[in-house]
């Protein structure tokens, strides 16, 4: 099990990284650079709360869903370290994006 976070390896039978807080994953991202060409950012946040939040909404649609972090990234960032981008196939881009804005409107209709 590795954390997608952080890239430390773990024994079986944790599921959560220790250090990040995040599930662990059996493999991340084995297909290489190729299989990221089709996911695009959908939304983000600089709340990890709240990209769980919105990655566990379009998953329950259906949607296969991952966030990416700053330290996900393979080049140097400068500025908006805690940027927190979601992603989404391009073909559920769409789709994605609509849930999206239905967990924002649900949101803003409960705050008043
Ligand atoms: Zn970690």
């Amino acid at each position: 099990m590795i954390c997608p976070e952080c890239k430390k390896e773990y024994p079986e039978g944790i599921s959560v990284c220790p250090d990040c807080n995040v599930p662990l994953v059996e493999s991340i991202t084995s297909a290489g650079e190729n299989e990221i060409e089709d996911w695009v950012i959908v939304y983000t946040t600089d709340a990890e709360y709240e990209a769980e939040m919105l990655k566990a909404n379009i998953e329950s649609a259906g949607i296969e869903a991952r966030i990416l972090g700053q330290k996900d990234q393979s080049f140097p960032a400068v500025g908006d370290l805690s940027v927190i981008k979601i992603l989404v196939q391009e073909k559920d881009a769409e789709d994605a994006k609509a849930i999206i804005n239905d967990i924002n409107n649900r949101e803003v209709e409960e705050n008043e």
